[in-house]
C-alpha cells in the first residue's frame, strides 16, 4: 500500500481505520511524506502493516506517489489518499478484488461513497467533492500491478496539482493493452473543509487539460471521462468582459453597453446555475456571486497559461528502474587490475550521484569485468576485498555483478556481452528496457545495448575517440549522467 500525505489531520483518522479493519495486511504500508520539512510523521500503532516512511522534500502527488511504488517491491501496489476512510472489509474486498485478475488487467479500482448532509442542500464544494463517487480512475483508491506502473515510468510529474494525473496514468496504461476494473472495496471520502475561495483556487487546472490534450489528443475527454465543463462560456464571458472594457476606452458606449450587458448575463447565468442547487444561505449566495465573476478570466487566463507552457508535449519517460554501473573508470579511478582495497578511490561526486539516484526510488548497482583473476594477476578474495571497499565507500548496491573471465573464455557475462546487465535485471525483476548502464568504455554500452538496455557513456581521458563517437549516449561527467537520467533523457 502506497499512502501519499501532506500530514494532514485526516492521515490518522486513515491510519486508525487500517488499523482496526480486520483481515489480511498487505506487506508493507509505505507512507509517502511530502512535506518540505517538518518533524517526522508519527503512523505507528498496533495493527498496521509493516510501515516505512519516505520523504520526497515537497515534490506533488505525483511525484510522491512514484516514490512510494518505486520504493515497493511486491507485485500489486494499492495506493489510498490521506483523506479517505476505507470500509472495515477493505482489506479483505481489496484481496477478493486483486485475487484470479487476468494478466491483462492492470488496475482496480474502489469505490467512493462521499457523505453529503442530510439536513440542506450541498454546497457548490460539497457537489463537486461528490463527483469523486462517479469518476473514472481516480487514486483516492486505486491498486495497480507494478509492472504496468514500471512500463510507463509511473505518473507525470509534469502535473503539478492532485489534478488529472491520474485520468493521465489510466490513459497511458490502457494505451499499452492493459485494462483497468473496478473492484467492489468502498471507501468514504469526506467534504474536506475550505475556504470560499476554493472555487477560484481550483481553476488551475485548466493549464492541465491543456496538457492532458497535448498527450493524449482532442479525443481525451471521452476516454478519461471528463466532461468539459464550462470552459466554452468562460472564454466567451470573458471576451464580452474585455470587449466591454476596449469599447468604453475608445470611447463607443452603445457597444461598450451592448458588451457589458452580455458579460452580466453570462455571469449571471453562471452563478444562478450554482446558486440554484444549493442551499441559498446568505454565505453561499456571496461566494458564489463573487467567484462567479472571478471564474471565467481565470479559466481562460489559466488554459492560456497552459498553451503556452505546454506547447510541446513529449511523451513521459520517467525514471529507469534501475541504474547500473562500471566500476573501474566510472565509479572508481582506474587502476588496471587493481587488487588491493586501499586503491579503490571514488571519482569526484560518485557518492551524491547513486545517493540522488537512491533518494527517487530507483535502484543501483555494479557491472564489473575483473578478468585479472582469469590472467592470474589478482584472486577472486582479492576482488571480494574491492567490492567490500567499493560498498563500504559508495553503497549500498542493490546488485553485484562480476566476471572474472578473460576475453577468450568464451563466457556470456563478459562485457560487451549481456550477461551481468541481463542477470542483474532478472535478480531484480526488472524488465531491461527500463534499465540504464553507466560506464566510460565502449564495451559498457555495447552490453547495454545487447541486453535492450540503455547504454550512456561517460568518457574519461584514455577512452578510445572511436567508442566515443559510436556511442548513442554520451554526457562529460557521473553527476551530469545522473541528471540527465533523473530530467528522463535516457
Ligand atoms: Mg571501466
Ligand atoms: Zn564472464
Amino acid at each position: 500500500m502506497v499512502v501519499p500525505t501532506i500530514g494532514r489531520p485526516s492521515l490518522h483518522v486513515l491510519l486508525d481505520a487500517l488499523a482496526a479493519a480486520p483481515g489480511p495486511r498487505p506487506g508493507e504500508l509505505i507512507l509517502v511524506d511530502d512535506r518540505p520539512d517538518g518533524e517526522p510523521l508519527r503512523p505507528d500503532r498496533a495493527g498496521l502493516p509493516p510501515v516505512r516512511v519516505v520523504r520526497t522534500g515537497g515534490g506533488g502527488p505525483a511525484r510522491a506517489r512514484n516514490l512510494g511504488w518505486r520504493t515497493a517491491r511486491t507485485e500489486w501496489i494499492a495506493f489510498l489518499d490521506d483523506d479517505v476512510v476505507p470500509d472495515p472489509d477493505w482489506y479483505e474486498r481489496l484481496a477478493q478484488d486483486l485475487a484470479d485478475l487476468p494478466p491483462d488487467v492492470a488496475g482496480s479500482q474502489g469505490r467512493v461513497r462521499v457523505p453529503l448532509p442530510a439536513d440542506r442542500r450541498p454546497t457548490d464544494w460539497e457537489r463537486g467533492t461528490a463527483g469523486l463517487a462517479t469518476s473514472s480512475w481516480i487514486t483516492a483508491d486505486l491498486a495497480y500491478r507494478r509492472a504496468a506502473l514500471a512500463a510507463v515510468g509511473g505518473f507525470d510529474e509534469r502535473f503539478p496539482r492532485a489534478f488529472r494525473e491520474d485520468s493521465d496514468l489510466a490513459l497511458r496504461v490502457m494505451d499499452t493493452g492493459a485494462r483497468l476494473v473496478r473492484g467492489q472495496r468502498w471507501i468514504t471520502h469526506p467534504v474536506r473543509p475550505v475556504d470560499r475561495w476554493v472555487s477560484v483556487r481550483v481553476q488551475a487546472g485548466n493549464a492541465d487539460d491543456v496538457l492532458m490534450r497535448r498527450l493524449h489528443g482532442p479525443d481525451w475527454r471521452r476516454r478519461a471521462d471528463a466532461p468539459l465543463g464550462r470552459r466554452p462560456q468562460h472564454m466567451a464571458v470573458t471576451a464580452a468582459g474585455l470587449a466591454a472594457v476596449g469599447f468604453a476606452l475608445t470611447r463607443r458606449p452603445r457597444a461598450a453597453a451592448a458588451a457589458a450587458a452580455a458579460w452580466l448575463a453570462g455571469t449571471a447565468e453562471f452563478a444562478w446555475r450554482r446558486i440554484e442547487p444549493g442551499p441559498r444561505d446568505r454565505a453561499e449566495v456571496t461566494t458564489m456571486a463573487v467567484t462567479s465573476a472571478l471564474i471565467p478570466p481565470l479559466a481562460t487566463w489559466h488554459w492560456l497559461r497552459g498553451v503556452v507552457k505546454h506547447r510541446r508535449g513529449t511523451r513521459w519517460r520517467g525514471l529507469p528502474d534501475l541504474v547500473l554501473f562500471d566500476r573501474d573508470g566510472t565509479l572508481v579511478h582506474d587502476y588496471p587490475y587493481n587488487g588491493d582495497p586501499d586503491w579503490v578511490r571514488p571519482v569526484d561526486g560518485a557518492k551524491e550521484a547513486l545517493d540522488r539516484l537512491r533518494e527517487r526510488g530507483v535502484r543501483v548497482g555494479v557491472v564489473s569485468n575483473q578478468s585479472g583473476v582469469a590472467r592470474g594477476i589478482i584472486t577472486a578474495e582479492q576482488v571480494d576485498a574491492c567490492m567490500r571497499r567499493l560498498t563500504e565507500l559508495l553503497g549500498p548496491f542493490d546488485t553485484l555483478q562480476i566476471c572474472p573471465h578473460g576475453p577468450d573464455d568464451g563466457c556470456v557475462c563478459r562485457k560487451p556481452a549481456p550477461g551481468m546487465v541481463k542477470a542483474a535485471c532478472a535478480e531484480l525483476d526488472v524488465d531491461p528496457a527500463r534499465c540504464v548502464v553507466v560506464g566510460d568504455i565502449g564495451a559498457d554500452v555495447e552490453a547495454a545495448a545487447a541486453a535492450g538496455a540503455v547504454g550512456i557513456l561517460v568518457p574519461t581521458p584514455v577512452t578510445r575517440r572511436q567508442e566515443v563517437e559510436a556511442a548513442p549516449r554520451r554526457a562529460p561527467t557521473l553527476a551530469e549522467a545522473v541528471d540527465d537520467v533523473l530530467a528522463g533523457e535516457w
